[in-house]
């Protein structure tokens, strides 16, 4: 007699995770794993109160079908343009049942976006077997060979255990950039975070990464050692670029919302947060100090003060130091006012303060806020905790 299903062999259909890299926007999300398998990160709220699992391989390859499915009716229905009217896309939804309707949203996005890229979710997509995920992307090969980048959220400590041969073996099925959340170099900081890997780890992992022919793109966290640690953390987080030599280097500066560890370390008083200013002066010094390498450098997150810390080291390194300068030798006012203003989305650069309009925006919500230089940090917290 057959034996009943196990409640995690049953396919329920299309799933998406909660999260992506900012730069993965246009890419097809495919959920290969549910949630982090590690999840103590102090700073991290993503994934609490979640269990983790891997999802089955045949689930996986289930959702890549219900996508490709989708993209060839898309495709029958293009123009030679690529172009799709309204109203056929409208009688297409009308013919589906209706437990596929989200699928065919998220495939007709993909197609509108031109289906270069795919993101693999959740947080830590390499800590499924080797072979199984190499499956898994000769499958995503097969039915969309035009794609041009595969890539993943991954954890170092998981990286660093997997063979070079294996790893070598993922980029020639398709994986073809990792992005690592290193955070921090500093071991004192990731040891107070509970990020579970060293500095020594997270090098070999990127060296890996980048021995394998994989591109790397590795996350820091400005402000994440605190008032303590702040001139270590910037001084040991260059150190270790410096000997990976990643091809980006992303900022996502600290915030610290409800819910998460950090918030009653912060409450107690045992972490004491840099304001907007001296996280200015940290990012300053760890600029400062990357040195022999040609990564490229982005702020693409909206809890960053600057969008413009941006450009290809070595050369965009006088430029990026010479914007931090001009904002740390603004009066605290005006410091105040763009921190303001580039949290509310009127500013988005130093030159917008010339902007009388705007200026004018940023000034009312100040005053009928109550922010001044004096409070300003507090107040921006607060802001910024509603863009997590
Ligand atoms: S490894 Fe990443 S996803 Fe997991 S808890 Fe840490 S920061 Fe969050």
């Amino acid at each position: 007699m057959p034996q009943p299903k196990q409640e995690k062999d049953v396919y329920y259909g299309f799933e998406q995770g909660p999260i992506r890299p900012p730069s993965e926007a246009r890419s097809l999300l495919i959920r290969v794993t549910r949630n982090c398998p590690w999840n103590r990160c102090t700073f991290c709220h993503v994934y609490k109160e979640t269990r983790f699992s891997v999802r089955p391989e045949a689930h996986v390859i289930e959702d890549i079908e219900a996508i490709h499915r989708h993209v060839e009716t898309l495709k029958r229905m293009a123009d030679a343009s690529g172009s799709i009217l309204r109203r056929d896309i409208n009688a297409a939804v009308e013919g589906l049942a209706p437990h596929e309707h989200e699928t065919f949203g998220v495939a007709l996005n993909w197609y509108a976006g031109g289906m270069r890229s795919i993101f693999l979710q959740d947080a830590n997509s390499l800590i499924v077997k080797p072979d199984s995920l190499i499956r898994i992307l000769r499958h995503l090969r097969r039915r969309f060979p035009w794609v041009e980048r595969i890539t993943s959220y991954a954890r170092a400590h998981t990286v660093a255990r997997i063979s070079d041969e294996n790893l070598r073996e993922m980029c020639a099925a398709g994986l073809n950039r990792l992005h690592l959340g290193l955070e921090s170099g500093a071991d004192a900081v990731l040891r107070m975070v509970h990020k579970g890997v060293d500095k020594q780890t997270q090098v070999k992992a990127g060296r890996k990464v980048k021995k394998a022919g994989m591109e790397l793109s590795e996350y820091i966290m400005p402000g994440l050692g605190g008032r303590a640690f702040s001139r270590e953390h910037a001084l040991e987080t260059a150190d270790a670029l410096n000997q990976i030599d990643p091809d980006f280097i992303r900022l996502r500066s600290l915030a610290i919302p409800d819910g998460i560890p950090l918030t009653e370390e912060l409450r107690s008083g045992r972490f004491v947060k840099l304001g907007d200013t001296d996280t200015v002066r940290e990012i300053r010094l760890f600029v400062e100090h990357l040195d022999g390498i040609t990564s490229m450098i982005t702020s693409d997150h909206i809890l960053n003060l600057f969008a413009e810390v941006e450009g290809r080291l070595p050369d965009a390194k006088p430029a990026i130091l010479a914007l931090l300068d001009r904002y740390l030798a603004l009066p605290a006012d005006e410091q105040c006012r763009f921190q303001v203003g580039r949290r509310l989305g009127l500013f988005t650069a130093l030159e917008d303060l010339e902007r009388p309009k705007r200026r004018a925006k940023v000034d009312a919500f100040c005053v009928q806020h109550g922010i001044t230089p004096d409070n300003v940090d507090e107040m921006i917290a607060q802001i910024m905790t509603r863009f997590i």
